[in-house]
């Protein structure tokens, strides 16, 4: 596939030469980067130039979802860096609405078309659907055939709960390589993370900083304003968002914070230089109000079903 690259050479070269990422290992050998760039509620018109920003500032590592509805922007962004395809990693997923075999092989041809690229990297499915399980796991055998192929690197899960977890395992062949979960310092989700762990499942944490207890206007206090977040992050000179990645990273969860603002973009990648002591991680785990943003995954959501995916 040809690129057609629309930055100079210096820039690609500065890209290039960005610190590397630390990485993690996925339970299949493939190694993904400790921090990725989400894009969920970024508005296609703003998509490219978010993407772009991000690929600048030294990220590898973006998440999409065919739900998030810019995919497209997603892959133009990555035509327009002139990176070719073995310097980044695309995780995307598929909506509900194309559980099924053939309606997941379908899904993923939709998503390569959209994001004008031959192979993903990680592709997950979006949501367990309770009521529908059997077109859960038949979705799931896609992946697995398409894993098989060579057309994507890795396969997941995501808003898997132990409960699923539990009935869902046996009726698979490949066990997923990560399960993509609401995870912050409010919801640490200490028993989905353990569940994940012991079936060799990478933890990825949605909403790493919060995000959702703020932009769905909980009464909440903000994890970017919280005391305790602050404090430790005077100590070394450091945002709370960028403590709250480092917490993760150092407790072996893959983050993708997700920005449309170049300074925050910087801000949430500028992690790698400092770390936190044991009795800091425990402080921030302490946070835990137990309280989750997001709809309960083991409760059915007929309003999943409303939003079909449109093809290209
Ligand atoms: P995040 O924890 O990444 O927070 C994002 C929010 O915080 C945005 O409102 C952003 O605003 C703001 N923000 C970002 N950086 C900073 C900063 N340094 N200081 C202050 N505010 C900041 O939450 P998300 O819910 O966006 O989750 C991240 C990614 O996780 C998504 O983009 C998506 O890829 C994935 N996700 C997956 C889900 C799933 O069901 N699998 C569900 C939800 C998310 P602004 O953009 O204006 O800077």
């Amino acid at each position: 596939m040809s690129w057609t690259p629309t930055i100079s050479t210096s820039t690609r070269l500065k890209i290039m030469n960005q610190l590397s990422i630390p990485n993690f290992t996925l339970n299949n050998g493939v190694k993904i980067p400790a921090i990725g760039f989400g894009v969920f509620q970024t508005p296609p018109a703003e998509t490219i130039t978010a993407v772009l920003t991000a690929l600048e500032t030294g990220y590898r590592h973006i998440d999409t979802a065919a739900a998030y509805g810019n995919e497209r922007e997603v892959g133009e962004a990555l035509r327009r860096s002139g990176l070719v395809r073995d310097d980044f990693f695309i995780e995307t997923k598929v909506w509900v609405t194309d559980y099924g075999y053939d309606e997941t092989r379908r899904a993923f041809d939709k998503a390569v078309e959209k994001l004008g690229i031959e192979t993903i990297d990680l592709l997950l499915l979006h949501q367990p659907m309770v009521g529908r399980f059997d077109r859960t796991v038949a979705a799931y055998r896609a992946l697995e055939g398409l894993l098989a192929e060579g057309r994507v690197h890795a396969i997941g899960i995501s808003n898997f709960t132990p409960v699923i977890l539990n009935q869902f395992l046996p009726r698979i062949e490949v066990a997923p390589s990560v399960n993509q979960i609401e995870l912050h310092p409010y919801f640490t989700q200490v028993a989905n993370a353990k569940a994940n762990a012991e079936a060799g499942i990478l933890t990825q944490a949605w909403s790493p900083m919060g995000g959702i207890t703020h932009y769905r206007g909980s009464k909440a206090t903000s994890t970017f304003t919280d005391g305790t977040l602050l404090k430790i992050g005077e100590i070394h000179g450091k945002t709370p968002a960028q403590v709250m990645l480092r917490w993760h990273i150092q407790q072996g969860r893959q983050v993708i914070p997700k920005s449309t603002h170049a300074a925050r973009i910087a801000e949430n990648f500028d992690i790698f230089d400092f770390s936190l002591t044991n009795e800091e991680l425990a402080t921030i785990d302490a946070l835990n109000t137990d309280t989750r943003g997001g709809p309960d995954p083991d409760q059915p959501q007929p309003g999943f079903l409303t939003y079909p995916i449109p093809g290209v």
